[in-house]
């Protein structure tokens, strides 16, 4: 656990300078993410808006609100969870992200990641869904659990595209309902990892 924390912390004080594409020009501040270092699923989101930017927190805005009321139908909070996105440097005014920051920021998200090994991923949205199921739509696999390099991957929506329609809504709430189900099927199938110490506090990691 120590160990994780540290890596973590080391990475996101490599983020938070990092120079490797031109989001580091108009950023405020570098969101490397935060949450448990230990924790059996991480979510990845898009990149940061115009709060996270702000706070250098990850989902802090109205679709942070959203995604914590996703977390609790479900029996958890921020701290059980790894929060992050897969470019660390808001796009300015909340454009998509160039294919080229996603390639220069991705090795920052592989090190998370393998610092975590978390049980399953969720990817909330389609940029991060591209990581893990590139030429796929999101209409089309949001929900479906799939195994992708030894790591269950469930996408789905953006909590922010869900927060305003009712459909889209009903649907991350139905997909998030699936979640202990996915985590409890992987923990039967892999159960060697269920006697590492887990405990509840989070990194928050703050580069401000
Ligand atoms: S978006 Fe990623 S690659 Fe670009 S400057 Fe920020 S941390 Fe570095």
């Amino acid at each position: 656990m120590e160990e994780q924390a540290a890596a973590l912390r080391a990475l996101a004080a490599q983020i938070g300078v990092c120079p490797k594409c031109d989001l580091s020009k108009t950023r405020t501040h570098a969101v490397p993410g935060e949450g448990n270092p230990n924790a059996d699923i991480v979510l990845i989101g898009e990149g940061p808006g115009f709060y996270e930017d702000q706070q250098a927190r990850p989902f802090v805005g109205p679709a942070g609100k959203f995604l914590d009321e996703l977390l609790a139908s479900i029996g958890l909070k921020r701290s059980d969870v790894f929060i992050c996105n897969v470019l660390k440097c808001r796009p300015p005014g909340n454009r998509d992200p160039l294919p080229s920051e996603m390639a220069a920021c991705k090795p920052w998200l592989d090190e998370q990641l393998a610092a975590i090994n978390p049980r399953v991923i969720v990817t909330l949205g389609r940029f991060s869904m591209g990581r893990y199921f590139p030429g796929q739509s999101i209409s089309r696999i949001h929900g479906q659990t799939k195994k992708v390099d030894g790591v269950m991957v469930v996408p789905m929506y953006h909590p922010a595209a869900a927060l305003h329609q009712g459909s889209l809504r009903r649907t991350i709430e139905a997909d998030f309902k699936k979640l202990p189900a996915v985590l409890q099927e992987t923990l039967k199938q892999e159960p060697e990892r269920e006697e590492a110490p887990r405990k509840p506090e989070a990194v928050q990691i703050q580069l401000l």
